[in-house]
C-alpha cells in the first residue's frame, strides 16, 4: 500500500484507530477453525460512525478494498482479508446508545458484544433473545451482517426478525440513517433488510435498534432420550401443542455428541443412566413455575407412553440447567478437539429431516466408510449441522481431501428436499462458488444487480457471497 494512502486512512481512523503491527493484526487474520488465513497491511479501528464514513470515502475514491470485521467468529471466511485488503474492525464501537423500556427497544453500536446486549436487556428486566455459542465474542454488527440464528429462533426468529432500525455506512462513505425504531412502517422498500445477512458486501453496519421482549419469569429445561430423528420431529409437534406455544428451544443431539462432549469438556457427563441413539434438549419459557413444570412434565409423560421418548430429565435448578445446555453448546468445541471434521449448515422442511438424515448419511458413508456422523442442531427450525468427524483410522488430510466431493453430494440432496445450503452461517467464501448451482439464474442476476448498485467499485468485502 502506498504510504500516502495509508497515512490518509490512519488520519481518518483517529489517533487510536489503526495498527500496522503484525502481532496485533495476526489474530484478526485467522478464523476460529483455522480453516482460513488471510493477510492485511493495515487494521483500522474507528470509534465513531463519522470515522467509518471518512474511511470508506477514501477507500471508494482510491479503489481500495475493505473487509469489515466484528468478533471474527464467522464460520465461512467472510471476515478474512484474503488478498491484502484493509481490515475494518468495528470492535471499538461499543456504546449502548439508548434503552427504551416502554418501547422495549435497545439501540447499540455495531461492535457491542452479543452477551453485553443480553446483559443490558436483563438489567432492565427485559430479554434480548438472540443466543449462540459464540455470544461472548460475536458482535451485533456481525450478527446482523450474517443474519445469525442460534438456539432461540424457534420462538423469536433470526437476527433479521429482531431488528427495527439500522445505521449503515455505504461504500462511498454516505451514512444511511434507517434508525426509525418503528414496529410498523410500510413506507416503501424495507432497505434495512437488504443489509441484514449481506455479510459486509453492501454496506458497513455501524449501529442498530433491536427488539427486546418481556423476560420470561421461569424456564423449564429438559434433556430427553428419543429413539430416532423421526420421534424427535413427532415430539416437537407434541410439545408445541401441549405447552401452548411456550417452547423456546428444541435441539437434536446424537449419542456420539454426548460421548464427544463427555470426553473433551471437563465436568460434562451424560445425565441419563441408559444410552440412547438420539436426544432432544428442549426449553419452555413462561410466567408461572408450577404451571410450566406441570405442563412440560405431563407432556413428556404422554410422549413416553406413546414411545416417541424413552427417558427424560428436567433441570431442577440453574446449575443443572447450565449443565444440560453445556452438553449442546460444547458440541462444536468437542468436535474440534476430536480432530478433523467436514461440516454442513443446512436446512430442510422440518418434516423432511428424518429422510434427509437417512439419505445424506448413507451417501457420505458410501464415499468415506467409517466417517463418524455428528449431526446436531436446531431441529425446531429445520436446521441441522450435518457434520462428520474423520474415521478413527484415517489421517485428517486423507479425510479432508473429500471435502468438496462430500459437500456437493450433501448439498445436492438438500436441494432435492427443497432446502438451503446455508441455514445460519452464510456464504462467505466457503460456499460462494456453490451458490449458483442452487439458486436460479434470476436470483443470481438480481443479487449482482444489487451489489453493483450499492458498491459500484466493488470495494466492500470483494469476492465474498457472489463473484461479479
Ligand atoms: P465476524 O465473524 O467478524 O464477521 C462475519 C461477517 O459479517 C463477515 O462477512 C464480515 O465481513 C461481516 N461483518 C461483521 N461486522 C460487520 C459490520 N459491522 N458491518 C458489515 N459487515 C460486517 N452462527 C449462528 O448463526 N448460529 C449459531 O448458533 C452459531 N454458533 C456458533 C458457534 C461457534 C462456537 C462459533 C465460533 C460460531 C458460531 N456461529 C453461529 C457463527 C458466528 O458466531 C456468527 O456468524 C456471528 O454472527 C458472527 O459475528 P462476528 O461479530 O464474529 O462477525
Ligand atoms: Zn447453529
Amino acid at each position: 500500500m502506498k504510504p500516502e494512502l495509508a497515512a490518509r486512512l490512519k488520519r481518518a481512523a483517529g489517533a487510536n484507530g489503526f495498527s500496522e503491527d503484525p502481532a496485533e493484526i495476526a489474530p484478526h487474520l485467522e478464523e476460529w477453525r483455522s480453516k482460513y488465513k488471510g493477510k492485511s497491511p493495515l487494521l483500522l479501528k474507528p470509534a465513531t460512525t463519522h470515522e467509518v464514513s471518512a474511511i470508506l470515502a477514501i477507500c471508494n475514491d482510491t479503489n481500495t478494498a475493505v473487509v469489515p470485521q466484528g468478533g471474527n467468529t464467522g464460520l465461512v471466511g467472510g471476515q478474512i482479508p484474503f488478498d491484502g485488503e484493509i481490515l475494518l474492525s468495528l470492535s471499538r464501537m461499543k456504546r449502548v446508545r439508548a434503552l427504551d423500556r416502554a418501547a422495549q427497544t435497545i439501540s447499540v453500536e455495531a461492535g457491542v458484544i452479543l452477551i453485553d446486549v443480553q446483559r443490558a436487556a436483563e438489567s432492565a428486566d427485559l430479554l434480548f433473545p438472540l443466543s449462540l455459542a459464540a455470544e461472548g465474542s460475536a458482535t451485533i454488527g456481525g450478527n446482523l451482517s450474517t443474519n445469525a440464528g442460534g438456539v432461540n429462533v424457534l420462538r423469536y426468529g433470526m437476527a433479521r426478525d429482531l431488528v427495527l432500525g439500522l445505521e449503515v455506512v455505504l461504500a462511498d462513505g454516505r451514512v444511511l440513517d434507517l434508525q426509525r425504531a418503528l414496529r410498523k412502517d410500510n413506507s416503501g422498500y424495507d432497505l434495512k433488510q437488504l443489509f441484514v445477512g449481506s455479510e459486509g458486501t453492501l454496506g458497513v453496519i455501524t449501529a442498530a435498534t433491536l427488539k427486546l421482549f418481556p423476560r420470561p419469569a421461569v424456564r423449564v429445561t429438559a434433556f430427553v432420550a428419543v429413539p430416532s430423528p423421526d420421534d424427535a420431529v413427532k415430539l416437537l409437534s407434541h410439545m408445541q401443542a401441549q405447552t401452548g406455544g411456550q417452547l423456546s428451544a428444541f435441539e437434536l443431539v446424537p449419542r456420539i455428541g454426548i460421548e464427544l462432549v463427555a470426553a473433551h469438556i471437563p465436568g460434562a457427563r451424560d445425565p441419563l443412566s441408559a444410552g440412547s441413539p438420539w436426544y432432544v434438549l428442549l426449553e419452555a419459557a413462561g410466567v408461572e413455575q408450577l404451571d410450566l413444570n406441570r405442563s412440560v412434565e405431563t407432556s413428556l409423560a404422554t410422549a413416553m407412553q406413546s414411545g416417541m421418548a424413552t427417558d427424560a430429565v428436567i433441570a431442577s435448578n440453574e446449575t443443572q440447567r447450565s449443565a444440560l445446555w453445556a452438553l449442546r453448546e460444547n458440541l462444536s468445541e468437542a468436535q474440534k478437539s476430536e480432530g478433523a471434521s467436514i461440516k454442513h449448515d443446512v436446512s430442510v422442511p422440518i418434516s423432511a429431516i428424518p429422510s434427509f438424515l437417512q439419505r445424506a448419511t448413507a451417501a457420505v458413508l458410501a464415499v468415506v466408510p467409517g466417517a463418524r456422523p455428528v449431526s446436531f442442531g436446531h431441529i425446531g427450525d429445520g436446521n441441522i449441522h450435518f457434520n462428520f468427524s474423520a474415521p478413527k483410522d484415517r489421517s485428517p488430510d486423507a479425510f479432508l481431501a473429500h471435502w468438496d466431493e462430500i459437500q456437493r453430494i450433501v448439498h445436492d440432496i438438500v436441494h432435492e428436499f427443497g432446502g438451503s445450503i446455508s441455514a445460519e452461517h452464510g456464504i462467505g467464501v466457503q460456499k460462494r462458488d456453490q451458490l449458483p448451482r442452487y439458486k436460479s439464474a434470476l436470483e443470481m442476476e438480481l443479487m449482482r444487480t444489487l451489489k453493483r448498485a450499492l458498491d459500484p467499485k466493488n470495494i466492500l468485502n470483494p469476492g465474498k457471497v457472489i463473484a461479479l
